[in-house]
């Protein structure tokens, strides 16, 4: 067997934070242990000059109150603030962009993600420059007098490419006076594996959708920073754009992170496994996972991050027709876009998550109609790696 790769030595205490941040039983005044779910509206105030702490509903709610308070220590960070998607989290961002502004965003971003930075600049007139951020000197030369933002996600979906946060961080600070506002999209590798407020980002962003509620049922978001005007502004998107989660998604969250460190770990070493596995296998071009030492960032995942999550692709080899046989023949793995969740998910991204791009768009990237994602999930490894392998047969039959 051969050796895990030496990621990031992960400090004691996550799984710890992710069970007891926010949730004292002192709080309530039955100290039940797992906090209520508070589906109330409104709250009763004491006196006209006199208000308690909760007022209304999509202001502030208890249930919310708690995960926002355990998010934010899982990051490292001081204010957490939720939204009813990740999408919420990422327009609740753009917002801070305004006419003539400029953002410079990463080529490989979530699909969703590049549409809306698109047409929300397209909208405001906002400048919007792509970059491939792997490639440094391709980003400081991109700065503008009104780069305003730069925002990034690493590792990318579906090419896993890994960029340096820290290095990136230390570029945007040589703009001193510019402030310009550094956002990672960290929802590939949760605060678990990941956590880019200690390498000089401004606002880490959550799809709290995928691993972090971990169960393919709530659909919510989060961003998380230390910088109080940013929070500030975060918390008037998350309240007057009105893009509230509910506060039984909240309890659901919660619930979901309790076992985050535990999950993270197991997507992991399963990924990690199939990933080998593959990479040895005649039918297959190529493997994109960080744990590889093939990978052209292993070196640096290994050195910015804790570990690596569920999230892998890979390029099979043949045509269309080996591709429908492959995908028809597997029987654990679901085709389904999104990931994160306990069952195994596969995607072509090509017809799924980045059908709106052009084709010539698609090939420029490496998003061609052979490449597969595959979404790890908690099942055995040996019943991954066996169903892999009888449908890379079928492939080709
Ligand atoms: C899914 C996803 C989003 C969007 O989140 P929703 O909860 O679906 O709105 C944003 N960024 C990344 C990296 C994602 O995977």
């Amino acid at each position: 067997m051969a050796e895990p790769p030496r990621f990031r030595q992960q400090p004691k205490g996550f799984a710890t934070k992710a069970l007891h941040t926010g949730q004292e039983p002192e709080q309530w005044k039955s100290h039940c242990v797992v906090g209520p779910i508070t589906t109330t509206t409104t709250f009763q105030q004491p006196l006209p000059n006199e208000l308690g702490e909760f007022i209304y509903g999509r202001y502030g709610n208890p249930t919310r109150n708690v995960l926002e308070k355990c998010l934010a220590h899982l990051d490292n960070g001081e204010h957490c603030v939720t939204f009813a998607s990740g999408t919420g989290a990422v327009m609740a961002v753009a917002t801070m962009l305004n006419t003539n502004d400029h953002l410079i965003c990463s080529s490989d971003l979530y699909g969703g993600t590049t549409y809306l930075l698109r047409k929300h600049c397209d909208q405001y007139e906002i400048g919007l420059d792509t970059v491939d951020p792997t490639d440094l000197d391709q980003l400081q030369k991109a700065i503008k007098k009104n780069t305003k933002m730069v925002f990034i996600e690493t590792p990318t979906n579906p090419l896993i490419k890994v960029m340096d946060i820290a290095a990136i961080s230390k570029i945007l600070k040589t703009f001193d006076s510019q402030n310009i506002i550094f956002v990672v999209d960290n929802t590939l590798l949760t605060p678990y594996f990941q956590r880019p407020l200690e390498l000089g980002v401004d606002i880490v962003l959550y799809s709290l959708t995928k691993y972090m509620n971990g169960h393919t049922d709530v659909t919510m978001g989060a961003t998380i920073t230390n910088c109080p005007k940013l929070a500030e502004k975060l918390k008037f998107a998350q309240v007057f754009s009105g893009i509230v989660p509910s506060p039984y998604d909240c309890y659901q969250v919660n619930r979901g992170i309790k076992t985050l460190a535990l999950r993270m770990e197991a997507h992991g070493k399963n990924s990690l496994m199939v990933a080998r596995f593959l990479e040895s296998h005649p039918l297959v071009e190529r493997v994109l996972h960080p744990g590889l030492p093939s990978h052209p960032q292993h070196e640096l995942a290994l050195r910015q991050s804790y570990g690596h999550s569920g999230i892998m692709s890979f390029y099979l080899k043949g045509n269309k027709d080996n591709m429908a046989k492959f995908m028809k023949s597997l029987k654990y793995f679901l085709f389904a876009s999104s990931f994160g969740g306990p069952e195994s998910l596969i995607s072509t991204p090509a017809t799924l998550s980045h059908a709106f791009l052009s084709a010539e768009e698609r090939e420029k990237l490496g998003i061609t109609d052979n490449l597969i994602r595959l979404s790890i999930g908690l099942e055995d490894a040996d019943s991954l790696i066996d169903d892999l392998d009888q449908a890379l047969k079928s492939s080709q039959q």
